[in-house]
């Protein structure tokens, strides 16, 4: 893994939401903002601009970057916990929304878990999920089940990174609050007929 590109977290999260969009911004460095984006973007500004703290025995890290040659992931963590009197570290990632049904936020979580402990040489058991719109707080254990589901997320971001391959469109209720919808035209892409036109042309001259 060590001579391959690093992954950035934020691509897992892109790739939850749409492996085109992961595909167009990974690979093929497009990007646009939308209300969402600019949302979350002040967000994570602001919990980076915190100092590190310590409170009841608790040390608190904003903006820490981590670096997982083994695991192939490179990112920025909102916050990292730190119990004083064990060493124990817990993650805790900033959202916007609310909690989702299903477990795309806990895999991102799970991945800055398996950062950290890549980088520290020790478990990382457990992370937090903190939710801005409804001021909620969710702790998550990194279960082996969530490290097996995180690590074939991490595998399958490779493998569409590394093919430079972007799937087809194919429009969804989702697409609507999607950044790239206007560079991405998925009704339009979707319904594109020329692609099979251009294969049709081609099997007609080889079979000439
Ligand atoms: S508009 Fe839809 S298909 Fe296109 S990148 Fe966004 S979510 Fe994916």
């Amino acid at each position: 893994m060590q001579d391959e590109k690093l992954i950035p977290l934020s691509a897992l999260q892109h790739y939850a939401f749409c492996p085109r969009q992961c595909a167009l911004i990974h690979n093929e460095q497009v990007w646009a903002e939308n209300w969402l984006t600019a949302q979350g973007k002040v967000l994570h500004q602001r919990v980076d601009r915190g100092e590190p703290e310590t409170r009841k025995g608790i040390r608190y890290e904003r903006g820490v970057l981590v670096s997982a040659e083994w695991l192939g992931i490179t990112g920025k963590l909102d916050l990292v916990e730190i119990e004083l009197s064990t060493g124990n570290m817990k993650p805790v990632e900033y959202k916007r929304g609310k909690p989702k049904r299903d477990s795309w936020d806990r895999i991102q979580l799970c991945a800055q878990g398996l950062c950290l402990e890549e980088m520290q040489g020790r478990p990382v058991r457990s992370g937090a999920l903190w939710y801005w719109q409804v001021r909620h707080r969710d702790d998550v254990e990194f279960t082996e089940q969530l490290r097996d589901e995180t690590r074939s997320v991490i595998a399958g971001v490779r493998d569409l990174l590394t093919s430079g391959h972007t799937p087809k469109a194919a429009y969804e209720k989702k697409c609507d609050s999607c950044s790239l919808y206007d560079l991405c035209n998925p009704k339009l892409s979707g319904n594109d007929l020329s692609a099979g036109y251009v294969d049709a042309l081609f099997d007609e001259e080889n079979r000439q």
